[in-house]
């Protein structure tokens, strides 16, 4: 098959819910991925941030076959090694108490919500299940967690939306203040907001809202689905923030590629889901989980050291690029964001880049990189020249 019959398959039998750059990827290799012309593209992607130690890692492949071979699946009503396995090496990287998986990033947002309600109900009763969230989040794509998301332009065409969300303005303690009240039982964040552009929230502000939280007895929700699992150079961004959440999901990098997500809840919120009250059917599947270890073991403290300096480094040399339509960067470890300038939109800027075979994400108004974070030096140097040559 070539380019031209798949674009002709998906555009006959998909649901063009997409919209698609004209370039397809058949299989890749570290962070070089091959269109099905044998192409090459550095990636600067993974994915969306999933694809966390590259393409076709030995290691991981072995892991999923070895699994494969032996447990492909078993019901969440028996015990199974790699679930507890992986529990136990997330809590003990992390400090949290206790593990729940899933399967995406908008269900494991929607189980802290459910954590957080419930907590609230088996305290104070009814009444008091308000999340405040921030502007210009991201939490998923369910109706509740679109209704979570701080961003007007997702709340529109599949009403009625959830009651039982707030926004405010990410950065102001004031603004927090003024959507408070009786009826609140957590906030919910990013400590990096990804895709409302690869915003780093504020050291000083993070620390008041947690004080405040404490204070009222409002759960500290993270949504660590794209900061998690050493995307920011620690294995949650919330640790760099001096803060211990009440909750935290993770999700889009932790099983490398396969589909995984889940919840980490402190020793506080351990407790509250009891049997019957939160489950999903394929949550911490056997073949996910050994991939998830897998992902833990690549991704150790050298590694995560490493994923910070590769964000420095990629970040000074773009600034010091010689490019009109690039200026400042920000964001934390591997999770870059590249201010786009002049007439042209990101995302046409984000085309030409992919055309000339470097692949870049966007978000906000500007461009977004999530490469793998095992990504070689001689790969990100490929990369930064197409960038260099493409926008110059
Ligand atoms: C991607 C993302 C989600 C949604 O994850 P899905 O797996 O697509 O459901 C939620 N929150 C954040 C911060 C994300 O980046």
């Amino acid at each position: 098959m070539n380019h031209q019959e798949l674009v002709a398959l998906d555009h006959q039998y998909t649901m063009q819910t997409y919209g698609r750059f004209d370039v397809d990827i058949d299989h890749g290799k570290g962070a070089t991925v091959y269109d099905l012309a044998g192409r090459e593209y550095i990636d600067f992607t993974s994915g969306i941030g999933v694809a966390s130690i590259g393409y076709a890692n030995p290691r991981w492949v072995d892991a999923i076959a070895a699994q494969a071979a032996k447990l492909g699946h078993i019901s969440n009503l028996f015990y199974a090694q790699p679930y507890a396995r992986l529990a136990e090496k997330l809590c003990q990287r992390s400090g949290m108490a206790a593990a729940f998986f899933a399967n995406s990033g908008a269900e494991s947002n929607e189980g802290i919500i459910k954590l957080a309600r419930k907590y609230s109900f088996d305290k104070y009763g009814k009444g008091r299940g308000t999340v405040i969230t921030l502007k210009n989040s991201f939490h998923g794509r369910t109706i509740t967690t679109l209704t979570a998301t701080g961003q007007e332009v997702f709340h529109n065409y599949f009403f009625p939306f959830d009651e039982g969300f707030r926004y405010a303005q990410a950065g102001s303690m004031d603004s927090l203040q003024e959507v408070a009240g009786h009826d609140v039982c957590a906030v919910m964040l990013e400590l990096v907001q990804g895709e409302g552009g690869v915003l780093p929230m504020d050291k000083d502000y993070v620390h008041d809202l947690a004080v405040l939280c404490a204070e009222r007895d409002w759960l500290l929700l993270v949504d660590e689905v794209q900061t998690g699992i050493g995307r920011t150079g620690t294995l949650f961004a919330f640790q760099q923030y001096g803060i211990i959440p009440d909750a935290v999901s993770f999700a889009k990098g932790i099983a490398g590629g396969l589909p995984m997500g889940g919840f980490l809840a402190s020793e506080r919120t351990r407790g509250v889901l009891t049997p019957g009250t939160h489950a999903t059917t394929f949550g911490g599947n056997p073949i996910c989980a050994a991939a998830a270890l897998t992902v833990l073991d690549i991704l150790d403290e050298d590694a995560l050291a490493a994923v910070t300096e590769k964000g420095n480094y990629i970040r000074a040399r773009i600034e010091k690029m010689n490019v009109p339509c690039l200026g400042a960067t920000r964001g934390l470890g591997l999770m870059i964001g590249v201010e786009v300038k002049g007439e042209r939109t990101n995302k046409q800027v984000a085309a030409q880049l992919i055309e000339s075979g470097l692949l870049v994400l966007t978000a906000g108004h500007d461009l977004r990189l999530l490469p793998p974070l095992t990504i070689t030096m001689e790969e990100i140097d490929k990369g930064l020249a197409i960038m260099e040559k493409t926008l110059a």
